[in-house]
């Protein structure tokens, strides 16, 4: 199955949550459930760009002039003297306009003269005022739905009065390892055979990126029995579940087993590299993705299958990361049979990003993963890209970008 195909089905199977009303405070992260439309005009008011003197522009005619001084307004008072002709008023940056002011003269190009003032400058209708609405005009569609609300949306809500968005609910997510080897990170010795969980650390914070809620079924060993428990137990709790280990071939592959007995799922060898062996489908009406065993693996898969999944449960119109095109600084050779994904560590220089593979490509081989910040994405039918030549770079630690449309179109 291609990965473009793999991905359609992922899409095709997962629906968005029910929309909720948050708290400003709670909603970083979520996606807008219906679009945000101004209710009232930011600025609220006419209000002074900078500190200096609220004028009537005609006044400053042939300046340097020398205007009589009425009044003094700082920021959050509201002005109680108009400007008339001859007479300016002392403003502070984000103080309302006075009536009869068509201009503020900036302080610098003043000179105090006790109860008077010389304009040294010129000023034109408008100089250094902030229109009422020049931010967002009442009435403008601010966000639209299926925005995912990051830092720079909250201020901007905020100054709205956006108090309560309607955001689609956060997913709860399970995670699961499985295997008799795999143990705690905390084990102290390992025993012949142990190895210690990489796994759930790492699928812990990929989901903290995503700002899901998190349910984490610990290690379960390669028994039928308890593994089933653990699944009805992780599909009752949580929105969507996953799972690593135990989807490939060998005969203590007991998810593969469990899943498609009591589930409605199917095994997937996907013509990606790594993470080839995958199991999607359904458990007790929850999407269940049964990653494979090696962390690069379950990095890859979480990646290209897992990721825009759940952003779509979130309800978010961006679900992939974004590519950029780079050339390589050495050679890589790679399986045409597959689209592979090349771990790199990339730089900038001379308007060009370089990457550079950071070590060995072996699925089992995390630590050269964690040096790389992209995958040089070389399709099925290249086997080899030069020194020197372009290749597709996905940013996995830029936040997403591209649509669904984009990238399964064709
Ligand atoms: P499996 O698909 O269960 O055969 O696992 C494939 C490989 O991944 C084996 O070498 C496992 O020991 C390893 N593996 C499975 N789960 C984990 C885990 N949670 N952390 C680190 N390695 C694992
Ligand atoms: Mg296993």
């Amino acid at each position: 199955m291609s990965l473009t195909e793999a991905q359609r089905r992922v899409l095709d199977a997962v629906r968005p949550l029910e929309p909720v009303r948050v708290g400003l405070w709670d909603a970083h992260g979520l996606a807008l459930a219906e679009p945000v439309v101004a209710s009232e005009d930011v600025p609220p008011f006419r209000n002074s760009a900078m500190d200096g003197y609220a004028v009537r522009s005609e006044d400053t005619r042939g300046a340097p002039v020398e205007l009589r001084v009425v009044g003094d307004l700082p920021a959050g008072h509201a002005p109680t003297v108009p400007v008339t002709g001859g007479t300016a008023v002392r403003i502070m940056t984000g103080a309302p306009l006075p009536e009869g002011a068509d201009a503020v003269v900036r302080v610098e190009d003043t000179e105090p003269l006790g109860d008077r003032v010389r304009i040294l400058t010129e000023v034109a209708p408008g100089t250094a005022v902030r229109p009422a609405g020049g931010d967002v005009a009442e009435g403008t569609l601010v966000f639209e739905a299926g925005t995912r609300l990051r830092s720079l949306h909250l201020g901007v809500l905020a100054t709205l009065g956006v108090t309560s968005p309607t955001v689609r609910r956060r997913p709860r997510v399970g995670i699961m390892s499985t295997g008799d080897e795999v143990q705690p990170p905390e084990v102290s010795v390992l025993r012949p055979g142990w190895i210690r969980d990489a796994n759930r650390p790492l699928l812990h914070g990929l989901l903290a990126e995503l700002e899901v809620e998190i349910h984490d079924f610990g290690i379960v060993p390669d028994q039928p029995a308890l593994l089933r428990s653990s699944l009805a137990r992780a599909a009752e709790r949580c929105d969507l579940v996953i799972t690593s280990g135990g989807v490939s071939m060998g005969d203590y592959d007991v998810v593969k087993q469990v899943v498609t007995d009591v589930g409605d799922v199917e095994l997937w060898r996907i013509a990606i590299q790594p993470a080839k062996p995958f199991a999607f489908g359904e458990l007790a009406g929850v999407p269940f993705f049964g990653l494979p065993g090696n962390p690069v693996s379950v990095f890859v898969a979480f990646e290209q299958l897992v990721r825009p999944a759940v952003l779509a449960m979130m309800g978010s119109t961006r679900l992939f990361r974004p590519q950029v095109v780079g050339v390589l600084d050495e050679a890589i050779d790679t399986d045409p049979a597959k689209t592979v994904f090349v771990r790199v560590a990339t730089t900038y220089r001379e308007r060009t990003f370089h990457a550079r593979s950071t070590g060995s490509q072996f699925s089992n081989v995390l630590s050269a993963t964690a040096l790389a910040d992209a995958f040089a994405v070389v399709p099925v039918g290249v086997s080899r890209v030069d020194e020197g030549e372009e290749v597709v770079l996905e940013m996995f630690g830029w936040p997403e970008s591209r649509t669904r449309e984009e990238v399964l179109r064709g």
